[in-house]
C-alpha cells in the first residue's frame, strides 16, 4: 500500500516527539506520541477534526486491547477526484451499493442508533475507526439520545439520515416518504448543523418516489451495501469475500439483539475478518 498524503507526514512528526522525548522536553506531541512508544504506528485515516481529544493510548498499545493482533493499515491518501458522482441541488441521488475503487479498502456504515456503548466510542477513537452513522430519529433519540453520536461524531465521523421512524418506504405515499426522509434532515441539520449528504432507506427499499422527495430535501447520494457483518462474521451479496469498495452494513447494537456479544466484540470481529482479507478501512465521505 502506498504511503503517501496524509500517511506520509507522519513520521516527521514522530521523529520529533521521540527527540523531545530524549531530551526530557514533552509538550505539543498529542496523542499518539504521550507515552513515549514511537514509530508509525496507527491509523491516518481518520482525520480528527482539530480540538477534539486525543487517543487514550498509544496506537501500538490500542490495536491489542481491543482484540487485533496488528494494527489496521493505513488506507491510502483519498482521490483527488471522488469516484463517484453525486446529485447537484435538487438532482435525483445516485444508488451506490459499492464505490469504484481499486484500493483495497472498505467502508463501514453503522445504521439506526439504539445500542450507546460507551465502550464503543474509547474503541472508535483508540483504533481511528472511520465509519459513517445513518440515524433513524426515534431510534437514535431513544434512552441516552444523539449526545452519544455527538461524540462519534467529533471523532469525524459522518451523521446520515436513516428516516424519522425508519418505515418500509415502499409502502408509503410520496407525500409521507417526503416526511420521513426531509423530516430526518431537518432535525439532523437542527441538531448538528450540517444537512447530512448522504441517506439510506430502512431494510434497503425504495422506489421513484424515494429517490425524488431524498433528491429535493438534498440527499446527494442514497447509499446501500454490499456486505452485511453478522454477529462473527460478514454475509456477502455477491460471492463469499470482500471487494474493493465494498459498503459494509453494520448496526448499532448490544448484548440484547448480538445473543450476548458486545457491540465492541462485533465490531472487532468485523475488523478481524477485513484484516485477514487484506484490507483496511476508508473513510467512506473521502470518496462519495
Ligand atoms: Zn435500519
Amino acid at each position: 500500500m502506498s504511503v503517501s498524503g496524509r500517511r506520509g507526514r507522519r513520521p516527521a512528526a514522530v521523529l520529533a516527539c521521540a527527540a523531545l522525548l530524549l531530551t526530557g522536553v514533552l509538550s505539543g506531541c498529542s496523542g499518539s506520541s504521550s507515552s513515549g512508544s514511537s514509530g508509525p504506528s496507527g491509523r491516518a485515516g481518520a482525520s480528527r477534526p482539530a480540538g477534539t481529544p486525543a487517543p487514550s493510548a498509544t496506537p501500538d498499545d490500542a490495536y491489542r486491547r481491543w482484540g487485533l493482533d496488528k494494527p489496521l493499515a493505513a488506507p491510502p491518501a483519498p482521490p483527488a477526484k471522488k469516484p463517484v458522482a453525486t446529485a447537484g441541488p435538487g438532482g435525483t441521488p445516485p444508488i451506490v451499493r459499492r464505490i469504484p475503487t481499486n484500493d483495497k479498502v472498505v467502508f463501514i456504515t453503522i445504521d439506526d442508533g439504539a445500542e450507546k456503548d460507551p465502550e464503543f466510542v474509547k474503541m472508535a477513537q483508540d483504533l481511528k475507526l472511520p465509519f459513517s452513522m445513518f440515524l433513524t430519529d426515534d431510534i437514535a433519540r431513544a434512552g441516552s439520545g444523539y449526545g452519544y453520536f455527538d461524540r462519534l461524531r467529533a471523532l469525524g465521523n459522518g451523521v446520515h439520515n436513516h428516516t424519522l421512524s425508519h418505515p418500509n418506504l415502499r409502502t408509503l405515499s410520496a407525500d409521507a416518504q417526503r416526511r420521513e426522509i426531509c423530516g430526518q434532515q431537518d432535525a439532523l441539520e437542527k441538531r448538528f448543523g450540517t444537512r447530512p449528504a448522504l441517506f439510506r432507506p430502512p431494510y434497503g427499499n425504495y422506489n421513484d418516489a424515494t429517490l425524488t422527495a431524498a433528491g429535493g430535501c438534498g440527499v446527494r447520494a442514497v447509499v446501500l451495501w454490499e456486505v452485511t457483518m453478522q454477529i462473527n462474521d460478514m454475509r456477502y451479496q455477491d460471492g463469499d469475500k470482500l471487494r474493493p469498495g465494498d459498503i459494509v452494513l453494520a448496526h448499532f447494537r448490544g448484548p440484547g439483539e448480538l445473543k450476548g456479544t458486545s457491540m465492541t466484540k462485533m465490531v472487532t470481529n468485523m475488523l478481524r475478518s477485513i484484516q485477514r482479507q487484506g484490507y483496511t478501512v476508508a473513510r467512506l465521505e473521502d470518496y462519495l
